[in-house]
């Protein structure tokens, strides 16, 4: 028969690299209280048209990278390819901008988009990503990218770029469209088909375009920033001013546009050198239209979508040590629930115990321990039993102490 494998663009994550997800989630926790942000779970599907109606219809991904399926009562389903539209969804449907305050939400899970796997490039992948509504200052956007990268800091990751652009807003970015469609049309021979389609679409992700052609062309066009209203450029100002008094260094890129439709006004991207071709750790920007766009009320937002796979390549180094395993071992079978037992209390005060339950004798049983990694090994033999003490070997250096049971807590405290 055929093995079955796991679908491509999936990957099986397990021991050792599971430790480094642990680390990272807890990390993400931990790090967004500080800023009053509340963990948020969204279904893993939604209604397909969310993600027509919030990430545009002519994007990338709606068009060409989405799970689409049909239910069994011909609903049309998608499996999520990112989280804001979701989020927006929830809070609009939960009428959470009446009742939560701050509205501040970060989340943690998986995205899927029919992309070209590689390396850092999945088809179900896991992002976390953060979302502050109701606040259009622009200290906020500084914060939130503050955050980001001092987040990225904290765990480890030094070697990261901030690039920042504004994309205007429903004011500006009309007039600026024309002339962008205008002075794209003039080369439209020189772009790829993608691109012409874009011309009429959203001519802004001619920019995003990766073919040399294309990124020719894009190198000649207009650019947002000489276009910007004044309230946006005042907002970009701020946001630029603010990040200074934080000590955020940035760079600013004005072909910097993003791939989904909703963004206004701040839009900005971390990369890292030492990824290749794959170099995006995570994106994000201002999307003060989108709540209304779904039926929600006129509110400002702002959020980022990070990359976890990518994030946990940059850990590769930093795989931190492993908890100490304490093995218990019985010298014969009529001991198994002595040592059931010391296990558990063992396990109750904290450390990671290994038993095993076909230990048919010690040297089998050590053997089991060093294929564990045990630190040490707590011996339960007729002695000990009788005497009310325990063995433990240390499997590092193989010396032996017998203690008795009473001293087994504080002898650990000292020497675990
Ligand atoms: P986006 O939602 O497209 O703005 O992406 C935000 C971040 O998610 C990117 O910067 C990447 O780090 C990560 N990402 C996007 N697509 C993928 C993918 N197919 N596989 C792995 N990571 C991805």
């Amino acid at each position: 028969m055929n093995e079955i494998k796991a679908p491509k663009g999936t990957r099986d994550i397990f021991a050792p690299e599971i430790q480094k997800w642990h680390n990272l989630e807890n990390a993400i926790h931990a790090y967004y209280k500080k800023f009053l942000y509340q963990e948020i779970r969204t279904p893993i599907f939604e209604h397909s048209e969310l993600f027509s109606r919030g990430i545009g219809s002519e994007t990338e991904i709606v068009q060409k990278e989405m799970y689409t399926f049909s239910d069994k009562s011909d609903r049309s389903l998608t499996l999520r390819p990112e989280n804001t539209a979701s989020v927006v969804r929830a809070v609009i449907e939960n009428n959470l901008f009446e009742t939560l305050s701050p509205l501040r939400f970060y989340y943690i899970g998986s995205m899927f988009r029919y992309d070209k796997p590689q390396k850092g490039r999945y088809r179900q992948f896991q992002q976390f990503g953060v979302e502050v509504f109701a606040d259009d200052s622009p200290q906020v956007d500084a914060e939130v990218m503050f955050s980001a990268v001092d987040f990225l800091k904290k765990i480890g990751i030094e070697a990261m770029q901030l690039e920042l652009n504004s994309v205007g807003c429903p004011q500006c970015r009309p007039d600026y469209l024309q002339v962008l469609r205008k002075a794209a049309r003039a080369q439209e021979s020189r772009l790829c088909s993608d691109c012409r389609r874009k011309i009429d679409g959203n001519p802004l992700r001619i920019f995003d375009c990766k073919l040399p052609a294309c990124a020719e062309v894009a190198a000649s066009l207009p650019l947002i920033s000489d276009h910007l209203c004044g309230e946006c450029r005042d907002h970009f100002a701020a946001v630029r001013e603010t990040l200074s008094w934080m000590n955020v260094s940035f760079q600013l890129n004005p072909r910097l546009v993003r791939g989904l439709d909703y963004y206004t006004k701040t839009a900005f991207e971390i990369t890292s050198g030492q990824l290749g071709a794959q170099n995006a750790l995570l994106g994000g920007g201002r999307y003060n239209n989108l709540i209304q766009e779904l039926g929600g009320p006129d509110m400002a937002a702002i959020g980022f979508a990070a990359g976890m796979e990518r994030i946990i390549l940059h850990l590769e180094q930093l795989e931190p040590a492993r908890p100490k395993t304490l093995f218990v071992a019985y010298e014969d079978p009529q001991w198994l629930a002595h040592a059931v037992q010391m296990a558990q209390v063992l396990r109750e005060e904290g450390y990671p115990v290994y038993l095993d339950y076909q230990g048919k004798n010690l040297k089998k049983q050590f053997k089991k321990a060093d294929r564990v990694a045990a630190a040490f090994t707590l011996i339960l033999a007729e002695n000990e039993i009788q005497s009310g003490s325990v063995s433990i070997k240390n499997m590092v250096n193989q010396e032996q102490i017998k203690i008795s049971l009473k001293e087994l807590n504080e002898w650990l405290k000292k020497n675990y």
